[in-house]
């Protein structure tokens, strides 16, 4: 039996004051042998967040992580940096970040390697556009993102790695896809890496994200290949992200 994962990912929301607020909240709601509850808070509340969730059930997790390790790379914030601040996890290749700031795979890639040369388990993200899946590339997509992850750092590194399928159709959109719509790509996902390595393939947490609610997420977690969830607006409440982190 695979372990569930329920991570947040408050995208760019929040305050200081959120921060504190939210992560006592979640905190409050949980018992102290609660484990598989992430949020991936905002890089500079970070420093906040560790300080809150140190000794606690909650982890804690950033939201994308730099490709290269030090340098001159103005802006960007390095996998060392974020293990000061007792980062479990690190988000790589969200869609926002491909649509809007220009992540390729062979970027999410390097993000990925780093991550994981810091010890911080990587979060990556895979899904097709609307445009992609009325054109039948759902499956094609998916592969490209997974295979640019898998020649670059191999099959074994996904033993301590988590994926997320998150059809952009469904982020922020309030339009989530039907269990059996995440099923059948989760379980895609999982038969790609069953065939390189059935070990690897069986404990590998494959999260779903998009539009993922209090009211819909038993029915998804409840699938053979759903082992959690990334979820975004949800998660910036503190019950029903434990509300769904109860469905895991
Ligand atoms: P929503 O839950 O707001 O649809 O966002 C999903 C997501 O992008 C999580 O990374």
């Amino acid at each position: 039996m695979r372990q569930t994962l329920v991570a947040g990912n408050w995208k760019m929301n929040g305050s200081k004051a959120a921060t504190e607020s939210l992560c006592k909240a979640i905190i409050a709601g949980l018992n102290s042998s609660d484990t598989g509850i992430v949020v991936c808070v905002p890089y500079v509340y970070l420093s906040d967040a560790a300080k809150l969730t140190e000794g606690t059930p909650l982890d804690l997790g950033a939201q994308n992580v730099a490709d290269q390790s030090s340098g001159a790379y103005t802006g960007e914030i390095s996998a060392s940096m974020l293990n000061e601040f007792n980062c479990k996890y690190a988000i790589v290749g969200h869609s926002e970040r491909r649509t809007y700031y220009g992540d390729t795979n062979e970027s999410v890639a390097s993000r990925y390697s780093q991550a994981q040369q810091q010890g911080i388990v990587p979060i990556l993200c895979v899904g097709e556009t609307l445009e992609q899946r009325e054109n039948d590339q759902t499956f094609s997509v998916i592969d490209e993102q997974l295979d640019a992850v898998l020649n670059a750092a191999g099959i074994e590194s996904f033993a301590k790695a988590v994926v997320a399928y998150e059809p952009v159709w469904a982020i922020g959109t309030g339009r989530t896809a039907s269990d059996e719509q995440a099923q059948e790509v989760h379980q895609y996902i999982r038969q790609k890496f069953a065939a390189k390595n059935q070990a690897i393939a069986d404990q590998l947490q494959i999260l779903y994200g998009g539009s993922v609610k209090p009211d819909n997420a038993k029915g998804l977690f409840a699938m053979p290949d759903i082992d959690g969830g990334l979820i975004g607006g949800a998660s910036l409440d503190a019950e029903g992200f434990l509300k769904i982190y109860s469905a895991s």
